[in-house]
């Protein structure tokens, strides 16, 4: 065989591996230049009953709720904000995982991930916006990463009994992480500011949203649970259910006032249409 084609036939090789997913998976991501947010697709509640949202069915764009997943990639390291509601292991190939009649998902997170180059034990943070069962699903995955966490909010997670409002065994493996108990209102991610976990208790006792600063999306704020839907926001409607309505009123406030200060944008994280209106991974903002 000659040397040209024997080349011929390395390229045509390369090209095949290169276009095959395994090859996709398995391609580990660098640390990106400047920060990047991917959207994952952690599937949708088919809420039942919207009353204790202080909310009519007819008032409403839809009553369906989206569950996002967010990796944020930053030069110096990766943050997992919220992790889902189905686990991956109740997810069969193919088909639907459900959990708790109306959380479903059809796509694995780390099936996700692994499009992207990452591997759960490849994170370096992760952080819940709260600990309800919606936000945790994957939560177990993620014990090789450094947990930021507010001390209400851990404690609830591991009290006896376990709060009803959450899937214990989701998240069993984070009590003994490597754990950072976050104590000041903003903490600083990256320490340059474009990542912070800002309180917003209410919704539960140490609930948290997340800031982040794109130098081409601009500045964003990911909302957690402060709103469920879009209507609550325009209508003023608190729901019924908050673990302390009195501070959700008042965090609701204080991040009104950052977002009109900060020019930020708010995604609703289960605002179903604003969801589906968003670049899903492996595009995703910077
Ligand atoms: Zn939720």
């Amino acid at each position: 065989m000659t040397c040209r084609i024997l080349r011929m036939l390395m390229v045509a090789m390369a090209a095949v591996l290169a276009a095959s997913p395994m090859a996709m998976a398995q391609r580990k991501a660098q640390p990106p230049i400047s920060l990047r947010l991917y959207v994952l697709d952690c599937g949708k509640l088919d809420i039942p009953d919207v009353t204790p949202y202080q909310l009519k069915k007819e008032d409403m764009a839809t009553t369906v709720m989206s569950v996002p997943c967010f990796l944020v990639a930053h030069p110096k390291g990766t943050l997992m904000w919220d992790v889902g509601a189905v686990p991956d292991n109740a997810i069969p190939t193919g088909g639907t995982g459900r959990l708790r009649g109306y959380g479903t998902s059809t796509k694995t997170l780390k099936s996700q991930l692994a499009e992207i180059g990452y591997m759960p034990a490849d994170i370096t943070y992760l952080a819940l916006s709260h600990f309800h069962w919606d936000h945790v699903g994957n939560a177990n995955q993620f014990a090789g990463a450094t947990w930021l966490v507010r001390k209400l909010e851990r404690e609830t997670m591991f009290a006896e009994p376990p709060s009803p409002r959450t899937e214990p065994a989701n998240f069993s493996a984070l009590k003994n992480t490597k754990t950072v108990i976050v104590t000041d209102s903003d903490y600083d991610v990256f320490g340059d500011g474009s990542v912070v976990i800002k309180s917003a208790a209410g919704h539960s006792p140490d609930h948290q949203v997340l800031f982040l600063k794109l130098a081409k999306t601009g500045p964003v704020l990911l909302s957690g649970d402060l709103y469920h839907y879009p209507e609550e926001r325009k209508l003023s409607r608190v729901p019924t259910t908050e673990f302390d309505a009195s501070q959700t009123i008042a965090s609701r406030a204080a991040i009104e006032a950052f977002l009109a200060g900060s020019g930020a944008q708010l995604w609703i994280q289960h605002d179903f249409t604003g969801n589906a209106k968003l670049k899903k991974s492996p595009e995703f903002y910077e």
